[in-house]
């Protein structure tokens, strides 16, 4: 195997292959295109000549997904048994918890290896952890979803964008290179399970449904290169970071097909760079989606209570410490803000578009986390109070980026103290004036008025 490839993988249970086919557990990065776990899964087949199944397991319940997350999901993944079949590789839909389903799989086809997507959540490592420990072959992870692998670039925290920078930099020549051609495998998949019923799975997954499916984003890896060729063609030219804002349509609108892997942000990356825009706005798209993406990763990683308090920067935990009891203007609970009833006009259409349409432009998004954070009653309450609605209305949530995102604006996550200010003591505070002299926020809030 390509020495490169092999880095990509690292073992969670390190123990002989078994005589059996290969599977690959599919849970991060669900696309057959630029997919490293498929290829080295693949790789890894043709080389002890067994046969390759993908296989996924629908779990019922998923950190409070609701019917517009699982339709997204479902959607993208019933393209693909076809897909693989072309290329004789068997695909199998498993109902329920990994940690439940999967071992009983493995062991009916009789697997000599497994192989899944590496992904930093903790929820993931302790599907990993259990399955682990209730198989007697070894399970690999590859890091499919980032452009250089998560513990190469850091075996630690890093705390600054430049750090992270230096260290990804000399890694970006071997890893940020295009993918290898795929070939139809020489030892076909045979053992079943036959035809997949999408529809009755979907009905058996006890989802919310009351948040809606989105219809501006079609899920899908076919969907996902059209959203890319059309971001590069029509917006990429005009990437600035510093000059989006929320009423210019200038994102790239791929962060749901980025958080489903149903695009590999490193194909991403490479029509980017090979692309006639602008130098300046290809280095800033490539900084968001590299750096920025990656680091969140990074964090997550290696930062077991990121979705607490406890993850904060120091300064701003002691800082927001300090000012807990002072007298704040306004206080709003859980249900007040879903329901977009505080008395900010720009940020209850900020929540509106978040309900509406499963998103909400990068640096409103900002203005939205820290207003949650300066109106509840202590920071931890914010914090749940940021990373409930996010995650169950964002179509690009309970992902690395979200909850880094959310400390970020909350927590001075790469950030540093400002002049400390009531209630908010160091933390950047974020103003309506600010914003208005920023860009047209009524035009904005028409925009959302009229979804
Ligand atoms: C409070 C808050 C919550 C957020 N929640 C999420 C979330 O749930 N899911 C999510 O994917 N991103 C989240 N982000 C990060 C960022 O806002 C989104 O990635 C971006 O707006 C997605 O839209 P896009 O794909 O059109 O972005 P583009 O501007 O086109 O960027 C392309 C890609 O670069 C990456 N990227 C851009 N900005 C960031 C960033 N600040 N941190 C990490 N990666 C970045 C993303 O993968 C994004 O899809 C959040 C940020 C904040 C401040």
């Amino acid at each position: 195997m390509d020495e490169t490839l092999a880095m990509r993988a690292r073992p969670i249970k390190d123990v002989p292959v078994g005589k059996g086919p290969v599977v690959y557990w599919m849970h991060r990065d669900h696309r057959l295109d630029d997919n490293w776990s498929l290829i080295y899964s693949m790789e890894k087949a043709k080389e002890l000549d067994q046969p390759l199944c993908v296989a996924f397991c629908l779990a019922p319940e998923f950190l409070g997904a609701t019917l517009r997350q699982f339709r997204f999901l479902v959607g993208g993944l019933n393209q693909l048994p076809e897909k693989f079949e072309k290329l004789g590789i068997g695909y199998a839909l498993l109902e329920g918890y990994p940690e439940t389903v999967l071992s009983p799989f493995l062991h009916d086809v009789n697997a000599g290896l497994v192989v899944t997507d590496f992904d930093p959540l903790h929820v993931k490592a302790r599907w990993n952890r259990r399955l682990a420990g209730c198989i007697d072959i070894p399970l690999h992870e590859v890091d499919a979803h980032n452009v250089v692998p998560c513990w190469l670039t850091g075996q630690r925290r890093i705390s600054t964008y430049p750090t992270f920078r230096k260290s990804i930099g000399p890694l970006l020549p071997r890893f940020f290179i295009d993918f290898p051609p795929i070939a139809a495998m020489d030892r076909v998949w045979n053992l079943g399970p036959e035809g997949i019923d999408w529809h009755a799975a979907m009905d058996r997954v006890k989802v919310d449904v009351s948040v809606k499916p989105v219809t501006w984003a079609l899920p899908g890896e076919d969907e996902a290169k059209k959203a890319l060729k059309m971001f590069i063609t029509d917006r990429l030219e005009g990437y600035q970071e510093k000059a989006m804002i929320p009423v210019a349509r200038s994102q790239s609108d791929l962060s749901p097909y980025l958080h489903f892997g149903q695009i590999s942000a490193q194909r991403v990356a490479l029509e980017v760079r090979s692309s006639k825009a602008p130098e300046e706005a290809k280095a800033n798209f490539l900084d968001q989606i590299i750096v920025k993406r990656e680091l969140s990763d990074n964090f997550i990683l290696h930062t077991p209570d990121y979705d607490t308090f406890g993850a904060f920067a120091g300064w701003a935990k002691d800082s927001l410490n300090a000012h807990r009891l002072d007298a704040r203007e306004h206080v709003y609970t859980k249900e007040q803000f879903e329901m977009g009833l505080t008395h900010d006009p720009l940020w209850n259409a900020a929540q509106t578009e978040l309900v509406k349409i499963g998103k909400i432009h990068g640096s409103l998004r900002e203005y939205w986390a820290g207003k949650i954070l300066e109106w509840t009653k202590n920071p931890e309450e914010g914090l749940a109070t940021a990373i409930y609605l996010n995650d169950r209305y964002g179509l690009d949530a309970r992902d690395p980026s979200g909850y880094t995102g959310i400390l970020m604006v909350m927590g001075g996550l790469y950030g540093k103290p400002w002049a400390a200010k009531e209630v908010l003591g160091k933390v950047k505070r974020l103003t309506y004036t600010a914003e208005r002299l920023n860009y047209d926020i009524h035009e904005y809030m028409d925009r959302v008025k009229a979804l």
